[in-house]
């Protein structure tokens, strides 16, 4: 299988002719976005790169003074979105209530499946940025360190800063677009890496981990060893706590700046929260080693994510959180020989891991506490999700497909 990984290069450099040029560069770029997807959505949502070529290539050229190269990617890149918007819509058909009822009194809805012609408007390009081609519009020079991007007027060297750079310029690792980017007054290269890797085999395994997502821990994990780890959440709750005071302040306040910075505010929350769950799923990885099953809660929608917060943590934050740890843990246990596989999660926080007792009362939300009223078995409720989790893993490595907990009626 192919392994994709986004690394984010920070740009270096103290020279405002430089940002000048990158600024210059992806406003022009943005607007020839802008351009293609009008063109796109005038014309009947014609997607075909070699027509689209045809009919604005040298618009794109003479209008916004892009090069070439730049033009081109800027097509794939409206295109690629229009794709994405088209698969979205797709995905998420609307149902009509029809006015009629069925046998049972139920209201009939009519599902109503969605294509692009549901757009009202042009997709639109808002974001500042540029794709830049690699070895066309960027290229690194490792023997200097120093990465050359095209411009609108000219190419320019920074200074790369990225922890283990140099890794990815290795033949098995394929590099493409690289994506030019301001992010809080930082400069950004977002480079994308493939790489060949062979596809996990179950049997390969040798540790099997159940890991448990949670607030007030991050993360339980429970091992074949009968060995569990706490990753705390404490810190984590503390400043979303901080950020959410913040927030109310600046709700309250209700202005237009106030507004600006409440923005400014989430993004950066959501890059601090992004950064905890890189470092936890890196650890994680590095904590078990190869040949390793993870194995988590299949979220589906959030509602596993909701019941684990209380009333003072919006629950939004939280399962996007979750998710992400998730996707996180995949790709890195894809890089390292291992795997993570989502299971069903039904029942991991109400059964006995010892006798298989099944029982919700059984657990104390408030003691944190799962007390058997069969068997007298006890543990704390976090570690009970992990160690039913762990069993689950267990019983895929063994060559169940799709093991499931099921309560006897
Ligand atoms: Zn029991």
């Amino acid at each position: 299988m192919n392994q994709t990984v986004t690394i984010k290069v920070k740009l270096n450099f103290d020279n405002q002719t430089i940002a000048n040029k990158f600024e210059k560069t992806m406003e022009a770029y943005r607007l020839t976005c802008n351009y293609i997807s009008e063109y796109i959505f005038n014309h009947n949502f014609d997607m075909s790169q070699t027509r689209l070529n045809k009919a604005i290539y040298s618009d794109l050229r003479s209008k916004f003074g892009l090069k070439s190269q730049m033009a081109q990617s800027a097509i794939r890149n409206v295109v690629a979105k229009y794709k994405t918007v088209k698969t979205q819509l797709f995905n998420n058909p609307l149902y009509y209530d029809t006015g009629q009822k069925n046998a049972k009194g139920k209201k009939v809805y009519q599902r109503v499946y969605r294509n692009l012609d549901w757009l009202w408007n042009p997709i639109s390009f808002n974001t500042p940025q540029v794709d830049l081609q690699r070895n066309r519009d960027w290229s690194y020079l490792a023997s200097k360190n120093l990465l050359s991007l095209n411009t609108l007027d000219g190419r320019v060297k920074v200074t790369p800063i990225c922890k283990g750079f140099d890794q990815y310029f290795t033949p098995e690792w394929k590099l493409g677009i690289g994506k030019l980017l301001n992010i809080g007054n930082k400069w950004y290269l977002h480079v994308s890496a493939t790489k060949e890797i062979p596809d996990y085999q179950v049997s390969q395994t040798e540790h099997v981990v159940g890991i448990d997502r949670g607030l007030r821990f991050l993360a339980t994990c429970y091992d074949e060893h009968g060995k569990t780890a706490f990753f705390d959440g404490k810190q984590v709750a503390r400043k979303r706590r901080k950020y959410k005071k913040l927030r109310a302040q600046l709700q309250a306040k209700g202005t237009k700046s106030a507004k600006r910075r409440l923005k400014k505010i989430g993004q950066r929350e959501n890059r601090w929260m992004t950064d905890v769950n890189h470092q936890l799923s890196k650890t994680l990885v590095n904590k078990y080693g190869k040949n390793t099953l993870f194995v988590i809660e299949d979220l589906g929608g959030v509602r596993e994510a909701t019941e684990k917060t209380n009333k003072d943590s919006r629950y939004e934050n939280v399962s996007w959180a979750f998710f992400q740890l998730g996707q996180f843990l995949t790709y890195k246990s894809n890089l390292n020989s291992s795997q993570t596989v989502e299971l069903p999660a039904e029942y991991t926080s109400q059964r006995c891991p010892k006798c298989g007792r099944i029982r919700k009362e059984n657990r104390d939300h408030d003691l944190h506490l799962y007390i058997c009223d069969k068997c007298g078995y006890s543990t704390n409720d976090d570690r009970l999700a992990a160690i039913n989790i762990q069993q689950l893993g267990t019983r895929y490595v063994s060559g169940e497909e799709e093991p499931i907990i099921i309560k006897d009626k």
